[in-house]
């Protein structure tokens, strides 16, 4: 059955011209959409199509997320940890890798479920996700990709490979990349960051993504701390070593946060062409310090470290915090949130083909135009007017609602999985 939005105004992500037109949206992996004078006529008796009508409203290009954590989602809310935090190696010890470390199959499962949901709800089609469970780790790629498949949203995903638990861990990492990406799994190899990794396991990872030819995903100088640890153990910088290892020269490699990089390695990584997403709520979350990524390159895209499941929050959040640092124009913070397209294209992913489509339902006190939209895009359109959203050429929410799950379950499951897992903390 064919999908057609009827009366869109449709606002093409790359140009941001605005033209009136019925669309319609192939589906599968690799569809697209083409705009239509006509349409079946539903009243005539027509059922060889499903027709949502878009009077009013606007459609566009979904939108992906760069890098995520489902594995935090069931850390909101959570009671305080042993020792308050002073600083960012205590906020990994007492927080993240204290949430990890208790987590089973069936809260990774709750997460990605319930991190899925809020996604797809806020117009995300495409998750590039960086997961850790260290004791449960066999079979976590495929229990996250078969709750995304559920939800309907495309991924992008890895384990947080690191030598911070020993032995056990980091085998059992290696070979959950080896097992989920032989077996057809779109993914990257996951490193946690400099600072958990040795030669040893950076140089296994490398091996493993040329193997399967794709890139690295690792967290890179998110503080000063991983530059102070690389210079003392391998008396270079952390994107230095990265590089010396070979794991810039694979397109597919992704750099998260780069927020404390010299010239150098600025250099670096614009001579390699590596992409780096920056996380600027997680940032000033964990006062880290931001970063003038109009120093490195143009290859920035935008994700949330996990905070929230909101890419338009943090397009929002990029324009702002980036005003004292490096005066982002509407047009870089726009142009970052976008450009996790032009990476999965590059990279030779696939789930974010022309056929993944918001519908947003803005109603503005003035007219949207071609001219105006980035005004529109920073000040106007949130999460709230996202209406509905296609995927891979299917409906996955309408009016709100997710239709390929149901939500109020999911969310039973998740805070269900929430107690046992803040149980499990306790005693460990
Ligand atoms: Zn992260």
């Amino acid at each position: 059955m064919s999908l057609y939005l009827r009366n869109a105004r449709f606002i093409d992500w790359q140009t941001l011209k605005i033209k009136t037109t019925h669309i319609k949206v192939d589906k599968g992996v690799s569809g697209g959409i083409s705009f239509v004078d006509s349409i079946p006529d539903l009243d005539a008796g027509d059922n060889s199509a499903r027709v949502i009508d878009c009077k009013g409203k606007f459609v566009t290009k979904a939108f992906g997320c760069g890098h995520h954590h489902i594995y935090s989602t069931l850390a909101r809310g959570m009671p305080a940890p042993r020792k308050i935090p002073t600083n960012f190696q205590e906020i990994l010890t007492y927080i993240w890798w204290h949430v990890d470390k208790c987590l089973d199959k069936d809260m990774i499962e709750a997460s990605a479920l319930a991190s899925a949901l809020y996604c797809a709800k806020n117009g995300i089609t495409f998750i590039i996700d960086h997961h850790a469970s260290p004791f449960n780790i066999e079979g976590s790629l495929s229990t996250i990709a078969d709750a995304f498949d559920k939800v309907g949203v495309s991924h992008l995903l890895c384990y947080e490979l690191s030598d911070r638990d020993g032995a056990g861990p980091r085998e059992a990492g290696l070979a959950e990349h080896e097992r989920y990406l032989a077996g057809g799994g779109q993914g990257h190899i996951g490193l946690h960051a400099s600072f958990t990794v040795g030669d040893e396991l950076l140089k296994s990872s490398v091996d493993l993504a040329i193997k399967h030819g794709t890139g690295l995903h690792i967290h890179v100088a998110e503080d000063k701390a991983d530059q102070v640890a690389c210079l003392k153990d391998h008396n270079k910088r952390v994107v230095k070593r990265l590089h010396d290892a070979g794991g810039l020269d694979l397109p597919q490699t992704i750099l998260g946060h780069c927020i404390h990089l010299d010239d150098e390695e600025k250099e670096i990584i614009r001579s390699t062409g590596s992409w780096v997403v920056q996380n600027t709520e997680s940032n000033l979350n964990n006062n880290v310090g931001l970063a003038n990524y109009n120093q490195i390159s143009e290859k920035i895209m935008l994700g949330t470290d996990g905070m929230h499941c909101d890419m338009l929050r943090s397009a929002k959040a990029t324009f702002l915090s980036g005003q004292p640092v490096e005066g982002t124009g509407m047009d870089t913070a726009y142009a970052r949130f976008r450009n996790v397209h032009h990476y999965i294209q590059s990279a030779g992913f696939k789930g974010d083909a022309g056929n993944n489509l918001v519908v947003l339902d803005y109603d503005s006190p003035t007219e949207l135009t071609n001219e105006n939209f980035l005004g529109h895009f920073i000040y106007g359109i949130n999460s709230s007017h996202v209406e509905t959203v296609v995927a891979q050429g299917e409906v996955i929410v309408e009016d709100r609602v997710l239709k390929t799950a149901d939500e109020s379950e999911i969310l039973a499951y998740a805070r269900q999985m929430g107690d046992k897992l803040w149980e499990a903390m306790k005693k460990s």
